[in-house]
């Protein structure tokens, strides 16, 4: 199963255009869509939900047409918005029943089984008497993931997920999401660039409600090598460094500054090769010096 998603647009009433032309392939696996704050994202990934409409465009999944047979879609998608309310009075287990239950699970002891197989595998199992309310982030999310896994989806959208995670429960929250992406999509959308290398096979960055580019991350960042430069300068020095360089990133590193700027050649002898990452070839996409709106390769 494959989603397809073909020249998508989308204009608020307001007036800001979040979608222009949004096409994309994505397959089986962790898919990681990334972009700054009001790039687009989360109203991509709404429309993809059946939660909004677009003005034009198509999407398609497996044989069902997205934006016209919402409920064909509704029965395969599990969706984990940025923000969901929590009963936080209300044990774990008793209010994934609940919305077992929700999701046309009648047979009680058939609910019994699938809410303690999706509190096993959240790893939530031995807190399914708690109630919420006293849950820690990592833990809600975990929640989260186990309410958008009933009923078998096919696909699973997951808006920002890491924003607020300690490390330890970032990176337990990763390894659930590696494990139910080995079978189904899942989308990961997120703007924090560590979130995708750790964990996605294909990814896509998008800015100002357009695709800029999309693939592998490390064939992405492969496409950098030799390109990317570094130098300690002075801090009082970085603006005439980024009026003079293509300044992909600046950084306080032991007191002194060190900036990243792209050149297709050395830019002079005080300059060192850098082996890029993604954030680099983030940050050089965002900034229009590999990618610009126009030349956006889309497989
Ligand atoms: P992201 O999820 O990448 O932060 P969004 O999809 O939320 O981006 O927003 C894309 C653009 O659309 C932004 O300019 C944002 O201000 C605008 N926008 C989002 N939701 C609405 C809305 N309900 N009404 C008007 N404008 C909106």
């Amino acid at each position: 199963m494959e989603l397809r998603i073909e020249n998508l647009s989308k204009r608020y009433p307001g007036g800001a255009q979040a979608l222009q032309n949004v096409s994309l392939n994505i397959p089986v696996g962790m898919f990681g869509l990334l972009g700054p704050n009001g790039a687009g994202k989360s109203t991509l990934m709404r429309t993809i939900a059946t939660l909004q409409e677009a003005d034009s465009g198509r999407a398609v999944l497996g044989d069902i047409d997205v934006l016209r047979q919402k409920d064909s879609v509704r029965r395969i998608l599990g969706y984990l918005p940025q923000e969901f309310g929590l009963y936080p009075k209300v044990s774990a287990e008793a209010l994934l029943s609940h919305f077992a239950t929700l999701k046309g699970i009648r047979s009680g002891k058939e609910r019994g089984d699938v809410v303690e197989a999706l509190l096993r595998q959240t790893n939530l199992y031995d807190h399914r008497r708690q109630s919420l309310g006293s849950f820690s982030g990592g833990m809600k999310q975990r929640f989260g993931i186990a309410q958008a896994l009933l009923g078998n989806p096919r696909l699973i959208i997951v808006d920002e997920p890491t924003a607020g995670l300690d490390p330890e429960e970032r990176v337990r929250f990763h390894n659930l999401l590696s494990v139910i992406g080995q079978n189904i999509i899942v989308i990961l959308s997120t703007h924090i660039v560590s979130d995708v290398t750790d964990l996605c096979r294909n990814m896509a960055i998008i800015h100002e409600g357009r695709v800029r580019v999309a693939g592998n991350p490390s064939e992405l960042v492969a496409e950098l090598q030799g390109r990317v430069w570094k130098k300690s300068i002075a801090h009082d020095e970085v603006n005439s460094y980024g009026e003079r360089f293509q300044l992909i990133s600046m950084r306080l590193f032991a007191g002194q500054t060190m900036v990243h700027v792209f050149s297709p050649r050395q830019p002079d002898a005080s300059f060192e090769p850098v082996a890029p990452d993604l954030e680099d070839f983030y940050f050089a996409t965002i900034k229009g010096f590999i990618y610009s709106a126009q030349t956006a390769t889309v497989n």
